[in-house]
């Protein structure tokens, strides 16, 4: 959203926010950017904003619309989510999503033995009793007995066998701990899921139990007296699942399942829909592209009650519990990560009188080309011009590499087919636009599998943006480059960057709250972003900045690659002669080395005069 100073406004409470209520992100980004001698926090671009008072306005937009669902259709269960860390597993995310859940019983999902710790301390430490600890991923002896372990400690766990092989390791940590557990399967659904996110769905999807697993995992439960300890179906058809009808498919498939479980006497009260609940990245509403879905969250949490509530009625089987592992509709729209376009590629060359003169100096068949593509373009004969223009340029390289013409020449062609092509009105070509950032390390979906997030500029939108642009990133790395836009555009529309000295020219990546954090790589060895967190407040400017760190230093960086930058510090050290301003200078380069003291990794927002919210302690 655009506000009066043209800049882009942030609401937190969606709609609901009211209009003295919105985060001027321009405003952010100075406090969190700008130098500490004028109340700014100094940190290094690019920089991840979050949002807590977004996440909030998710989770509870989420629980309501499931609540709506089940009360409005007088489904007999009630809805019970969890958060899937591996969309983002930042400390403060996990938290904040735990904190705003607790009223909603919502819970946590863990794919990986770190996850399982993570969510397991978050939830002792701030959980709701009965928030679910689903327990995901491959898992070995060490995995289970600690997923068992927080039962004892309260905590409502689930260990949901993604392979039948598991069922044995649960059995023997289950023995060895002596705790019993609480199981559920993921079911391979034959539902398939088209998009590039459904390649884990369908008959050959890599995770689940088949039919005849199902079967036999039933039945060895059965034979060790175990059979009360499933209790819980889960299936996952993929992410953006693209619409409901697809949605409805495979929930009413499960549900199938979940019912056939109950029938064989399992203890069964909880089915879990998975991921897969998709947001509108390209603003088309519509299930074209995996950038958009064609349904709203309500309409999702519709469609899941209705199968689901629909498949029990017909079998006679007690409506469950419906858990759902949202990911990237819960975290994707909290964060922004705002970078700085630093420079530009010039405008296309230009020729002028002073220049002409190298025409005259071209071979006699240069010359040719030269005088056809002219008359070309007085008939306005853009075909023709386009060819002779071609054709000029191609040969005119072939004569430098052979030394016939200079460089001059060179230029002097470029310049003549540039003003042609501009005066026959075809667009110039877009202009590149350098940014502060890594694709790799940032935006590592656009690189990977051609996700695209909408990118725009923070300040300035009350101007016409006069120039196709496209970005370019600070690896040497020709892939590192955003040249594809929402929209299937090929540039994006950006103002003239500010003269030297002036405001920088900030962008705003949106949406990347889920995936992008944890996915991203050092290639070049470019670290992370710093983070602010921005929360609502009655100041001045509707916000406090609760909470601020900067990026991985350069010694952070090479740690990471099991480079000593201490010792390469005094390596490098025992070459300088002057052991003064030289070695601070390194030891500055290097970034924040502990017994240097260069500074902790976490900024004090009390000494630079920010946010005393108790949050920035
Ligand atoms: N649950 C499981 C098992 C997953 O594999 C995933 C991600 O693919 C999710 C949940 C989260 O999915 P989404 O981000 O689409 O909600």
């Amino acid at each position: 959203f655009v506000n009066d100073d043209g800049d882009i406004a942030v609401r937190p409470h969606g709609a609901a926010t009211l209009p003295g209520q919105e985060i001027d992100l321009a405003k952010v980004v100075a406090r969190a950017a700008g130098p500490s001698a004028g109340g700014g926090l100094g940190l290094p671009l690019p920089l991840l904003v979050r949002f807590p008072d977004v996440l909030r306005h998710r989770v509870e937009s989420l629980n309501a619309a499931f609540d709506y669902a089940v009360r409005s259709t007088g489904y007999g269960g009630r809805y019970q989510g969890v958060y899937p860390v591996k969309c983002n597993q930042d400390r403060y995310v996990v938290e904040d999503i735990v904190e705003f859940g607790a009223p909603f019983g919502f819970g946590l999902e863990a794919g990986s033995k770190p996850e399982l710790l993570l969510t397991m301390s978050c939830l002792v430490a701030r959980g709701s009793p009965d928030a679910l600890l689903v327990c995901n991923g491959y898992k070995d002896l060490e995995y289970v007995s600690l997923a068992l372990i927080a039962r004892t400690m309260g905590l409502n766990t689930v260990i949901v066998l993604e392979q039948e092989e598991e069922l044995d390791i649960v059995v023997e940590a289950s023995r060895r701990l002596d705790i019993r557990p609480v199981v559920g399967m993921r079911a391979k659904l034959r539902t398939k899921h088209a998009g590039h996110f459904g390649a884990t769905s369908g008959e050959k999807g890599k995770f689940g139990l088949n039919a005849a697993q199902i079967l036999s995992v039933v039945s060895k439960l059965k034979a060790l007296g175990m059979l009360d300890c499933l209790q819980l179906l889960h299936f996952h058809i993929g992410s953006q699942i693209p619409t409901t009808a697809l949605l409805a498919d495979g929930v009413g498939e499960a549900a199938q399942i979940y019912c056939e479980l109950a029938r064989m006497g399992a203890a069964m009260r909880v089915i879990d829909v998975g991921g897969g609940l998709g947001i509108d990245y390209d603003g088309t509403h519509s299930a074209q592209t995996d950038m958009s879905v064609a349904y709203s969250l309500e309409e999702y949490a519709a469609a899941v009650v209705a199968a689901v509530g629909r498949v029990c009625d017909r079998k006679g089987v007690q409506h469950p519990v419906i858990c759902s592992e949202s990911g990237r509709a819960l975290v994707s729209h909290h964060s922004v990560l705002v970078f700085e376009a630093f420079s530009a590629s010039a405008p296309a060359a230009n020729i002028d009188s002073a220049t002409a003169y190298l025409l005259d100096e071209l071979t006699d068949d240069c010359r040719n080309d030269y005088r056809n593509l002219m008359a070309a373009a007085v008939r306005g004969d853009f075909e023709t011009c386009a060819l002779y223009a071609d054709q000029l340029k191609r040969r005119c390289a072939e004569q430098f590499k052979e030394g016939v013409l200079g460089l001059e020449h060179l230029a002097a062609v470029d310049g003549l087919c540039e003003i042609v092509a501009r005066g026959m009105g075809v667009a110039e070509r877009p202009r590149t636009y350098n940014i502060n950032l890594s694709v790799f390390t940032s935006l590592p979906d656009m690189w990977a599998i051609e996700q695209q997030f909408p990118i725009i500029p923070i300040q300035r939108l009350q101007e016409r943006p006069a120039i196709d642009g496209i970005l370019s990133d600070l690896t040497c790395d020709s892939d590192g480059k955003v040249d594809q836009f929402i929209g299937g555009r090929h540039s994006l529309p950006l103002h003239e960057l500010p003269s030297h000295g002036t405001r920088g020219y900030y962008l705003g990546m949106f949406l990347g709250g889920a995936y992008q954090e944890a996915l991203g790589g050092l290639h070049n060895l470019f670290g992370g972003p710093s983070v602010v967190r921005v929360s609502q407040s009655d100041g001045p400017h509707c916000f406090a900045v609760t909470r601020a760190a900067p990026g991985p230093s350069c010694a952070d960086v090479l740690r990471a690659m099991q480079h000593e930058p201490e010792v390469m510090f005094e390596v490098l050290k025992q070459r300088i002669t002057d052991d003064g301003a030289t070695a601070a200078a390194l030891a500055r380069a290097f970034g924040a080395m502990p017994y240097l003291s260069f500074g902790g990794s976490e900024v004090s927002l009390e000494s630079s005069g920010m946010s005393s919210d108790s949050e920035g302690s």
